[in-house]
């Protein structure tokens, strides 16, 4: 039997159990325990007077390029990340080298990260190859431990494919991530179409090649009754369009990155390779229409679409650049930004990150209810750190916010009741 790890006296905010009150709590076994009456003489007790005990952060969305491209980033490299940012779990993409679209590469990723930082949830293609042709065995990868389904870095052209998919996906209990791109819309560009890339001489992406898809996916949606979820949105008018959708009924969810709230198209000037990703960073308009997005329901879930780079993939003339940023290290601190303005709430920032993702994906997670895993995360909020590339977890450094004044970060991340993250020292003195 394990020791007690009891944190003290932090702000617990569990929306799954309406919860937001100062209290503790207890850990044992790699489960949360109801509190006892007296603290056992060989409990770890931790000080988190000030800080915030939440159910661990999950990310739906990342890329963790293994197998394949191990250079960019592996699976012990990207849940180290994740948990320095306070994630407990990730759903990784399955665009690696093979891409996962067989129950063998889904096996591979889960026997790898067994011994990870945090759970992994594989995401497996949608089209074998993701070449958008013929569909993957969605049996076999379900039965691997697939969670969902996408053709994610592509769209699924083919609109039969896409119906075909959608049913199969359905039957097997699977959701569908939508990687929305009107292909013919974006081609060649490598910013958002505007004002900003004609001065600079760069061919732009509409807001219409994201939202053409939208639509397009709503109507699969709404003819076959699978639900589809559409990732990193960037734009008002995709919003507008999951928006009405969620009102009439159509199973649709959706998620937006930290980077499309937190930045816009200006980001780009002087040619910074950092602030190139697919979709593209919009307007003024489309970033608060995010924000609202995230506030009115229409949005479920902050996910980062963590894309490590090699320096030699950025370090290129911008219109040969690879599209992508890290996220997992800044997606907190950025999504904090949004409650100091008032923008969400402490509870809604939990629901985004937390409680609606594992809801989403179908896992554990996302609440501190007695006898569950204890996947936990212990924020301090007012922590200001300048985010530079030597703490940096993952192998990426592809990031448009280094340098950047940050606030508020995990200081512990528990993951089945073992410290992930955090400052393993103080951990041992029982303080932090
Ligand atoms: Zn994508």
């Amino acid at each position: 039997m394990g020791k007690y790890i009891i944190l003290c006296g932090g702000r617990i905010i569990d929306p799954a159990l309406s919860r937001d009150e100062i209290g503790d709590i207890w850990l044992k076994d790699g489960k949360i325990v109801p509190a006892g009456k007296d603290i056992p003489d060989d409990a770890v007790c931790l000080d988190v007077a000030g800080k915030w005990i939440v159910p661990g952060l999950i990310d739906m969305h990342v890329h963790l390029r293994d197998p394949g491209q191990e250079y960019k980033e592996d699976i012990e490299s990207g849940t180290r990340a994740a948990a320095a940012g306070g994630f407990t779990a990730v759903a990784c993409m399955p665009n690696t080298i093979p891409v996962n679209d067989c129950g063998a590469v889904t096996r591979y990723i889960l026997e790898k990260a067994a011994m990870a930082d945090a759970r992994v949830y594989p995401v497996g293609a949608v089209s074998r190859g993701s070449l958008g042709k013929e569909m993957a065995d969605f049996g076999e990868m379900k039965e691997a431990g697939a969670v969902a389904v996408t053709d994610d870095g592509h769209p699924v052209t083919d609109s039969q494919l896409m119906r075909r998919s959608l049913e199969y996906a359905t039957s097997h209990g699977f959701f569908l991530m939508s990687h929305s791109e009107e292909n013919a819309l974006s081609r060649n560009g490598c910013m958002n179409e505007g004002e900003v890339a004609t001065r600079m001489g760069l061919k732009g992406i509409p807001n219409a090649a994201e939202s053409v898809m939208v639509y397009r996916d709503i109507a699969i949606a709404e003819l076959t009754g699978g639900h589809v979820h559409f990732c990193h949105i960037s734009t008002e008018e995709s919003l507008d369009l999951i928006r009405q959708a969620k009102a009439r009924g159509v199973h649709v969810s959706a998620e937006s990155a930290p980077h499309y709230f937190s930045l816009t198209e200006e980001a780009v000037r002087g040619y910074n390779t950092n602030a190139k990703m697919n979709p593209p960073l919009r307007n003024e308009k489309s970033r608060l229409a995010v924000i609202e997005a995230l506030k009115d329901g229409t949005l479920d879930a902050i996910a980062t679409d963590h894309a490590p780079h090699a320096v030699t993939e950025k370090d290129v003339e911008f219109d040969q650049a690879a599209n992508g940023i890290i996220g997992l290290e800044t997606a907190l601190p950025l999504s904090l930004e949004l409650v100091r303005a008032g923008h969400i709430s402490e509870k809604r920032l939990v629901e985004l990150m937390s409680v609606n993702p594992a809801n989403l994906l179908g896992v554990e997670g996302g609440t501190l209810a007695e006898g569950v895993a204890a996947d936990v995360t212990v924020v301090d909020p007012d922590l200001e750190f300048v985010f530079h590339e030597e703490i940096i977890c993952s192998k990426g450094k592809n990031s448009p916010f280094i340098g950047r004044k940050l606030k508020g970060k995990a200081v512990m991340t528990f993951m089945n009741g073992r410290l992930t993250a955090g400052d393993k020292e103080a951990f041992q003195k029982g303080s932090v």
